[in-house]
């Protein structure tokens, strides 16, 4: 039964950390991935998860099973975080734990896919590379609306609202709620007043993918959009992730928000997400969702956690000006853009030649397509990257 199966590809991005790993050369920098590091290159553990983590030791459980939706108290926090206490919506959404931002994602594929078949689903172009996997395996037939204007270097709005607005009723258009990834460009609010338009005159579907919520601006600046989404009366879809916001990667702990037009349609949409659930992975694990919840409702760590959370933001920020005074010392006076970008990730512009000669050369490692993390910079590698550019660039 498997001798005719083929080789599948390797993932991009591992494959860039493989190539990584086997690199000798000592001055190697891995700006491939998509994991935020500390200032000394580490990846963190939070403060606010490292007590919450002790706390429930102090307290140990046993391990029964979770209701299939999850750990009610995180449900029921994650629903706060991202609608907000006192929503209007609350009574109307469902919240479903979910493994990261991925699950998700797919538990909402899933759960989209049998509840309107003849849906197509649009991603930006460009978007993370597994939108469109995920979307194309649950199903789909998955084509893109304009996003990112190289030219301009930024967002190319008016193509983004023509693909929009020409998308037949019911199309579901997965929009990044903040930080997109991999470009680092996102919309403006009066941008995002004028999608919800397209969105609801369309009668399409939105599937808000908040991967980074607290990356840009706050938790809360960067829940707006959400909120105007869904306090705009449309059906819509989010999904949470605290893999980067709480530094769980491992953790896999995310979920998945429905809003709907009542509370009876509520719990027939929440019915038929715990069949999804049921039948994939039966319910889900508890450690994360305890960590998540002990942190979102404890108000000391909530506050020791808002406070980390802006720590990183404010690292990223300043390695994206520490970028742009390095590469302007080397002579390249043309990425200032870099500064402007929020999020993890920034389209550095780079062509495919220059991000290869960089790995072969310089051992600097991003994605063909020029996407680096500048989260991935610190205090001692960020100069070395700086001459690694302007050397490509041939500055
Ligand atoms: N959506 C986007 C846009 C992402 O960048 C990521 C993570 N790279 C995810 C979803 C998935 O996150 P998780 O690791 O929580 O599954």
């Amino acid at each position: 039964i498997f001798s005719a199966v083929p080789l599948a590809p390797r993932d991009p991005i591992l494959g860039l950390t493989e190539a990584f790993n086997a690199d000798p050369n000592p001055a190697k920098v891995n700006l491939g991935v998509g994991v935020y590091q500390d200032a000394t290159g580490k990846l963190p553990l939070l403060e606010c998860v490292r007590l919450a983590e002790q706390r429930l030791a102090e307290n140990p459980k046993p391990r029964g099973y979770l209701p299939i939706d999850g750990l009610p108290g995180y449900v029921a926090a994650v629903r706060e975080l991202v609608f907000g206490a006192d929503s209007p919506v609350l009574r109307r959404t469902i919240t479903v734990q979910a493994l990261g931002g991925t699950g998700a994602l797919k538990i909402g594929a899933d759960f989209l896919r049998r509840t309107a078949p003849e849906a197509t689903v649009l991603i930006s172009n460009p978007s993370w590379e597994n939108h469109e996997a995920l979307f194309t395996r649950a199903g789909f037939s998955v084509g893109t609306y304009r996003y990112y204007d190289e030219q301009a270097k930024g967002v190319d709005f008016d193509g983004m609202i023509a693909d929009l607005a020409a998308a037949p009723a019911g199309t579901v258009v997965v929009l990044h709620a903040c930080c997109h990834n991999p470009t680092g460009y996102d919309l403006t609010a009066d941008q995002w007043a004028t999608v919800l338009d397209t969105v609801r005159a369309g009668g399409l579907v939105p599937f808000l993918d908040m991967a980074y919520q607290g990356f840009s601006e706050s938790l809360e600046a960067d829940g707006a959009v959400v909120r105007q989404f869904a306090e705009s009366g449309i059906a819509m879809l989010v999904a949470t992730s605290f893999s980067k916001s709480l530094s769980l990667y491992g953790e896999r702990i995310g979920a998945l928000s429905l809003v709907c037009a009542d509370a009876d349609e509520a719990a027939r949409v929440l019915s038929q997400d715990k069949i999804v659930v049921r039948t994939n992975y039966s319910n889900p694990p508890t450690h994360g969702a305890q960590l998540a919840t002990t942190v979102l409702t404890d108000p000391e760590l909530r506050a020791l956690w808002v406070d980390e959370l802006g720590g990183m933001r404010d690292r990223i920020k300043a390695m994206r000006h520490r970028l742009v005074a390095g590469l302007e010392a080397a002579g390249i006076t043309d990425m200032g853009f870099i500064a402007t970008q929020v999020g993890m990730f920034s389209y550095s512009g780079l062509t495919k030649d220059q991000m290869v000669a960089l790995r072969e050369q310089h051992g600097v490692y991003g994605t063909d397509k020029g996407r680096i993390c500048v989260a991935a910079l610190n205090d001692n590698n960020v100069d070395y990257v700086c001459r690694a550019i302007a050397a490509v660039r041939g500055a």
